[in-house]
């Protein structure tokens, strides 16, 4: 499969995404959690009910933008569950333009595949809160143990590629400031914590069987629920 084949939206500039640089944001269908507080749930959630962007449409837009941008978001919905996203990266690739990817983490393995064999430069990590809150946080798709193993296999990675991770945390409701303190306290020594503000998720849930309003593709990337993976 190709992973150009779940690209369900496009924010063509972005200035929050990925600090210090102007990018562009790809949207990929598809994630392994259920967040309640999920601001992409119909991307994540039923990909198949939002139109399909084409790659061509897609490379020669950012070739337009290419002299300017610094660089590409790859982001879902989860990425890293999207079948073929080597080749997105492959072709991203093509144009010289740096690559991040944001995750939820859960897939450790492969964010450690995709860093040896240089096919992104840098990964932005949620770490949703304290482990015993995980399944809270997730509609019940990570246990407490579950998650701590797989962030501790990405923390590892950070300590060995430490110019090539981000983590954030978004504030949500049922975060307290003791939780934020104690995700805090799970980094390696010299990272940072990024925390981002919740906005509560509004008109993209596509609950009942109805066409979907949301669109492919964003305007400017300027507002925080594209740049939040509550
Ligand atoms: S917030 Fe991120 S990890 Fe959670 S369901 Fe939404 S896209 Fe998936």
């Amino acid at each position: 499969m190709n992973g150009w084949d779940l690209l369900r939206g496009i924010a063509p500039v972005s200035l929050c995404d990925w600090p210090g640089h102007v990018c562009s944001v790809l949207f990929f269908g598809g994630c392994n959690l259920r967040c309640p507080t999920c601001h992409n749930r119909t991307i994540a959630w039923n990909p198949q009910r939002v139109p399909r962007l084409s790659r061509e449409e897609t490379m020669n837009d950012l070739a337009k933008r290419r002299s300017w941008l610094d660089g590409v978001v790859v982001t879902g919905g989860e990425a890293c569950i999207v079948a073929g996203i080597e080749q997105v990266f492959a072709d991203l690739r093509t144009m010289g333009l740096p690559i991040k990817l944001d995750t939820n983490g859960m897939r450790p393995d492969l964010i450690h595949e995709f860093l040896e064999q240089d096919r992104v430069d840098c990964c932005a990590v949620d770490v949703k809160g304290p482990w015993d809150k995980y399944p809270q946080l997730t509609g019940d798709r990570v246990d407490p143990g579950l998650a701590r193993k797989h962030l501790e296999a990405i923390f590892a990675l950070a300590i060995r590629y430490p110019e090539r991770f981000y983590f954030r945390c978004t504030k949500v409701p049922c975060l307290t400031c003791e939780d934020i303190a104690t995700t805090r306290s799970y980094l390696p020594d010299g990272f940072e914590l990024i925390l981002q503000d919740f906005i509560e998720p509004s008109g993209n849930d596509c609950s009942d069987d109805g066409p979907c309003v949301e669109s492919g593709v964003f305007s400017q990337s300027t507002s925080l629920p594209l740049c939040d993976h509550a």
